[in-house]
């Protein structure tokens, strides 16, 4: 299998490449060149497999032989046999046709766990065949540092230096991060804001110089293995009810649009979808443009559901390099149009081909309280803030005739105990295996927000290559 870029001009590359690059070089996203075909005996062969199984089949065509059948299948059952539920993604039926995938039972409580615990893995093995180490630096409100660390801890080719703004960060997201003791982990509390530690990771990058030498690599959404993993519990939940021979629809919380291209992407594998709704909180661009057409950057705001804020989808890219018919002359054309403009339209009839999957449907927080409350009221579920919009949506999007729809719960309510407590009146506990975490013990460097100090304090702590053997 070899990866083009939406932007048609990187050279096209195998599978372990595209994991370590990340980011094509000429700014696109890496896909395919075509999609693996599972056909109805195929998807069918599925059912009642364990999650790490399904991951197998689903997994093995994109990465071809560049993992080995043994190693591959030991890393997926060593990843997913470390999650807090035997079933991985259970499934729970909300209301006559509408089921909830619980996706927080990995180490950092949200979905990004399903994919993040497998990357960690895979570096190390693509790395340790290379004979390389890389350096993982990224910056966090809070909300996502938790689960890069989770996947990078422990890695014997991998170090991660992850920077949050002093002080502005919840207890327990920054417990999640500092209790993380391994000696490859090294958290920074930088004395800025979120905006600082963002551009001093972006200064980092752009010093090629010092790029090269710590060799320097990110975990973010775009990494096409992130989506690939998460394109597995789609064929879960829609073979638990009744795939191929039942379409089902998906409902989706919605950000960076990698969680709900993982759907769509399992629909061109040949699973079978009535439907595709994407959620939104007040940063509702996405919304905007399934309804309209045009892609329209506003300011962002804050929301109860923070994962969501942003101003603008990155993986939308993937889609569009679809619309456009795989041209990526046009696709780098739009968006370069778009970071001038802040705007970009489709035209009706590729609006009208995206509708005949995709439906939206935006809350604000109001809403997003509301309906916490009443799920609870209901059915005693408690909701976070994000899963609610995924479950509201499902109720306010799904179309007549579909005769399943899974909302996914994409955070555990008790990381987002307040807005849960003030919407429910109940106080999420955490989890067992975090149940004691505000008595575990914190590491953590205070450093100034100068980007030399930080260069130096990287240098400093990441051993060079050949003290650890990995050269
Ligand atoms: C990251 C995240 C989202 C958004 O997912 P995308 O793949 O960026 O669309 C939604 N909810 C939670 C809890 C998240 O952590």
């Amino acid at each position: 299998m070899r990866y083009l870029s939406t932007r048609g001009k990187a050279p096209a590359l195998s599978f372990d490449e595209v994991l370590l690059t990340g980011l094509a070089r000429d700014g696109g996203l890496y896909l395919p060149e075509s999609w693996p075909s599972f056909s109805a005996a195929e998807i069918r062969a599925l059912a009642g497999k364990p999650y790490a199984e399904v991951a197998f089949a689903v997994i093995k065509p994109f990465v071809g032989d560049t993992i080995g059948d043994a190693d591959l299948r030991r890393i997926l059952e060593e990843t997913y046999g470390a999650f807090d539920h035997q079933a991985v993604a259970p499934l729970k039926q909300l209301d006559e046709r509408t089921w909830l995938m619980e996706l927080f039972h990995g180490p950092t409580l949200a979905f990004k766990d399903y994919a993040l615990q497998l990357l960690g893995r895979l570096f190390d093995h693509v790395l340790q065949a290379r004979g390389q180490r890389i350096t993982v630096v990224g910056a966090t409100s809070g909300d996502t540092g938790s689960a890069a660390i989770e996947a990078c801890r422990d890695r014997a080719q991998v170090d991660i230096f992850m920077l949050h703004p002093k002080g502005r960060t919840s207890e327990v997201q920054r417990r999640q991060m500092t209790t993380i003791l391994s000696p490859n982990v090294y958290n920074i509390a930088l004395e800025g804001t979120f905006d600082d530690c963002q551009d001093q990771v972006k200064a980092m990058f752009n010093d090629m110089a010092f790029r090269d030498a710590m060799n320097l690599s990110a975990v973010n959404s775009i990494n096409w293995a992130r989506i690939m993993a998460q394109i597995v519990y789609y064929f879960v939940a829609a073979v638990a009810l009744g795939a191929p021979d039942r379409a089902v629809a998906f409902s989706v919380p919605t950000g960076n649009f990698g969680n709900i291209y993982a759907a769509y992407a399992a629909g061109q594998m040949g699973l079978p979808l009535s439907q595709l709704i994407v959620g939104s909180n007040s940063n509702d661009i996405l919304t905007r443009f399934f309804n309209s057409g045009a892609m329209e950057i506003t300011a962002v705001r804050p929301t109860l559901s923070p994962s969501m804020d942003i101003q603008v989808s990155s993986n939308f890219e993937r889609l569009l390099f679809d619309v456009l018919d795989r041209d990526g002359a046009q696709v780098s054309e739009t968006l370069n149009g778009f970071r001038a403009n802040g705007r970009f339209a489709v035209t009706d009839a590729q609006l009208a081909h995206l509708r005949r999957l995709f439906d939206c449907h935006r809350l604000d927080d109001a809403e997003t309280l509301a309906e916490i409350a009443a799920r609870h009221r209901a059915s005693g579920e408690l909701l976070d803030p994000h899963s609610a919009i995924g479950v509201a949506a499902a109720g306010a999007a799904v179309r007549d005739h579909v005769s399943a729809v899974v909302a996914l719960a994409c955070a555990h309510p008790a990381k987002f105990p307040d807005a849960v407590e003030k919407a429910a009146g109940v106080r999420p506990d955490l989890p067992a295996r975090l149940a004691d975490l505000y008595e575990r013990e914190e590491r953590c460097t205070t450093l100034p927000n100068d980007l030399s100090t930080l260069q130096d304090f990287i240098r400093d702590k990441r051993p060079p290559a050949d003290r650890r053997g990995a050269a």
